[in-house]
């Protein structure tokens, strides 16, 4: 197709995503607009575009109120009814053909919203064409398409037109599929979408419930399940070290566990276990809302590798979080002998040498970290298990990083690649989990330790600080801890840090005689870990931060958590916040200081989170307040979007695409092949990531 198009055009449609043939024929609609039939113009319904006949009478350029071209008009039929048609763009020419048609009296075909004027009826920039008597109307209505600067719509109709024509329309899906899910014929579909004959619904055009559309949208979420599906065999394929799920470091760890796991923390654990001893790498999502106790899973799992002489690596996304990491392993594994090795960023030279050492040599049997982990000078010996800890704030570079590092290892020829753990507490909505990580096996922890009382929130305007104030030295005097967090979005700039500085002033003064820490992530790892430290044991009462302990910081003891311009904040992260306290049995509360007036989205924002404390409820409405695209964040990338379905609303076929899509891989692999290739090709690199 490249080839017969201009160079520009041909960019142009690049632009639009449109490289070929199959993909303009995919290029559907946004919308329709209906010319074929007329509306008398006393019918003419209000705010809907129509398409009405008129007789031109005469054309003029006024300059009242300012510079327009007005045409005067009258409907052909009794009684006769005037029409005002109005321009504030336009070419003399347009003037001069207009003149012309009164001369000769022709009919007019103007297409847009009639409305009530000062001298009957009129339209604003119509779109007109003049017609012979009788002329025949368009047999289909009218498509719209998505298009971009300099690219028309009578361009794109015709090169779509073009396609249609041209391009291979057989059905990709076999024949029981569509009988069995009802669909529509392929061809029949596009052709209809593309050129809906008269008589269309057009209601459901307009709403995309129509067949054609169900049709389309069946295709469309298939073909992002089997291309994840696909993802999934390719690495199941790939070999893995098997782990044993019964050595002696795990049965002595789960023989005197410093807690009686949930059944979900068991359930959890044994599936994951289940995957380790199988000799292809596991890909598992551990979910489960803050607070849930994915750590100690992580041990366990940990625990398997070291068992079987092998070695894992944590991975977590904060300094402050590795270092939590680094203290939990410590108690739990270092009492069996899991030597276990710290690499942070304030190591000395010689102490980040011997870390390195350690793990080189294949003596470390855990490595914990950030993702400096998996960059520059550190080779693991036998890395066995990947744990990524908040895999949702790692981005697709680092994720790329630490499969290549994985990747690394032979022996006897055989790459071996190691398991992955991935752990997230911001929880995916059903949809999601169901469509951009279909790739991927997911455990739930859906039920917390026991004891939990739930977290009381609270929204207070910044006007009665005085009363939180009190309120903290009220907590603390009973011996409970506070957090106080600070709107530090982006760290790099200095403005925003001296806001952590000063209110750990302001807070230091006013609060005076109680111990106020500060933690922010400028400060070294040490100093980091030390206030970490202090807190965690009880010496700081009152901890000043920024978003740094957003994530995973665990200190039971804390039971009131302050957030100042919560405004400011994203769903998820309120959520995260929240999450600090009511890790103890005692009850706690979560104030949300916020800065009025509220903008409506913020003030949307505040009442999820004011209402609802279970962390997917939240999720599922931030992917309504926002759509999915943002939710993702870096995994978009990686997966491909979806241009027609929506997971709000398409539930229903998004469950039949999934078990659809696993009958043709398994059945039918060609047409799965060749369904995949209509719909994604050339858009599959990223899906490696
Ligand atoms: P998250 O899932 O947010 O990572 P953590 O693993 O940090 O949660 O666990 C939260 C807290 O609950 C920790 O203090 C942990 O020791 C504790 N915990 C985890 N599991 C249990 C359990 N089964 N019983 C009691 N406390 C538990
Ligand atoms: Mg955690």
């Amino acid at each position: 197709m490249k080839r017969e198009l201009p160079p520009a055009t041909a960019t142009k449609l690049a632009r639009l995503g449109v490289r070929s043939l199959a993909d303009l024929v995919l290029h559907l609609p946004l919308r329709y607009e209906d010319e074929t039939r007329l509306t008398p113009i006393e019918d003419a319904p209000a705010g809907q575009p129509v398409l009405v006949e008129a007789r031109v009478r005469r054309a003029e350029v006024t300059y009242r109120p300012k510079r327009q071209l007005v045409v005067h008009a009258e409907s052909p039929g009794e009684p006769r009814r005037s029409l005002v048609l109005r321009f504030f763009n336009f070419y003399g020419s347009q003037l001069k053909a207009f003149q012309r048609a009164a001369d000769d009296g022709l009919l007019l075909r103007a297409f847009g919203e009639v409305r009530p004027g000062w001298f009957g009826a009129e339209m604003v920039h119509p779109r007109c064409s003049t017609a012979a008597e009788g002329e025949p109307l368009a047999a289909a209505l009218t498509p719209v398409y998505p298009t971009t600067a300099g690219l028309g719509q009578a361009t794109l109709r015709r090169l779509v037109q073009q396609a249609l024509a041209e391009a291979p329309l057989e059905d990709t899906l076999a024949e029981e599929v569509r009988r069995r899910y009802r669909l529509s014929a392929f061809a029949e579909s596009v052709q209809l979408l593309h050129q809906p004959p008269p008589g269309a619904d057009t209601q459901a055009l307009v709403q995309r419930s129509h067949p054609a559309w169900q049709r389309i949208k069946f295709d469309e979420l298939l073909a992002q399940q089997l291309s994840m599906r696909l993802a999934y065999r390719a690495r199941r394929a790939r070999r893995a070290p098997p782990l044993s799920a019964n050595g002696p470091l795990l049965r002595r760890f789960l023989g005197k566990l410093p807690f009686r796991l949930t059944r979900a923390q068991a359930r959890a654990m044994g599936e994951i276990l289940h995957d380790l001893a199988a000799p292809h790498p596991m890909q598992r999502l551990l979910q489960g809302d803050v607070g849930s106790g994915k750590t100690i899973v992580a041990a366990i799992a940990c625990l398997a590798a070291a068992d079987a002489g092998w070695q894992a690596a944590v991975m977590a996304p904060t300094e402050i979080l590795a270092e939590q990491h680094q203290r939990k392993f410590g108690e739990w594994l270092a009492p069996l002998g899991v030597r276990i090795a710290w690499l942070h960023g304030d190591l000395s030279r010689a102490a980040k040498r011997a870390a390195c050492a350690a793990i080189t040599a294949g003596e470390a049997n855990v490595a914990i970290g950030t993702h400096a982990l998996f960059q520059g000078a550190v080779s693991f010996a036998r890395l066995g298990l990947a744990v990524v800890d908040e895999q949702h704030r790692f981005g697709v570079q680092q994720r790329l990083a630490l499969r290549k590092k994985a990747a690394a290892r032979r022996t006897g020829g055989a790459r071996i690649v190691p398991h992955q753990l991935m752990m997230s507490a911001t929880p995916i909505p059903r949809t999601l989990s169901m469509s951009y990580y279909a790739d991927l096996d997911v455990s739930l922890i859906d039920e917390l330790p026991p004891g939990r009382q739930p977290i009381k929130t609270r929204l207070v305007s910044a006007a009665r600080r005085a009363e939180v104030l009190r309120r903290i030295r009220a907590a603390c005097a009973e011996g409970q801890q506070a957090y106080w967090v600070c709107p530090v979005i982006e760290e790099s700039q200095q403005g925003d840090l001296r806001t952590a500085l000063a209110t750990y002033a302001a807070l230091s003064a006013e609060l005076s005689g109680l111990r106020v820490g500060l933690l922010h992530g400028r400060l070294a790892a040490e100093d980091k870990a030390a206030a970490m430290a202090d807190f965690a044991g009880g010496r700081i009462q009152l901890l000043v931060a920024t978003t740094v302990i957003e994530v995973g910081v665990d200190v039971p003891n804390a039971s009131l958590m302050v957030i100042e311009h919560a405004e400011r904040f994203g769903l998820a992260q309120l959520h995260q916040l929240r999450g600090r306290v009511g890790r103890g049995g005692r009850e706690s509360a979560c104030i949300l200081l916020y800065a009025a007036p509220l903008s409506e989205p913020a003030r949307a924002r505040l009442k999820v989170i004011y209402e609802h404390s279970d962390g997917f409820e939240v999720a599922r409405r931030d992917l309504l307040l926002r759509g999915p695209g943002e939710y993702l964040g870096e995994r978009q990338s990686g997966a491909p979007l979806l241009r027609f379905a929506d997971l709000a609303q398409d539930e229903a076929l998004l469950e039949q695409a999934r078990a659809a899509a696993e009958w043709l891989l398994e059945h039918r692999p060609q047409s799965a092949r060749d369904h995949v290739e209509r719909w994604l090709a050339g858009r599959q690199e990223l899906l490696r990531a």
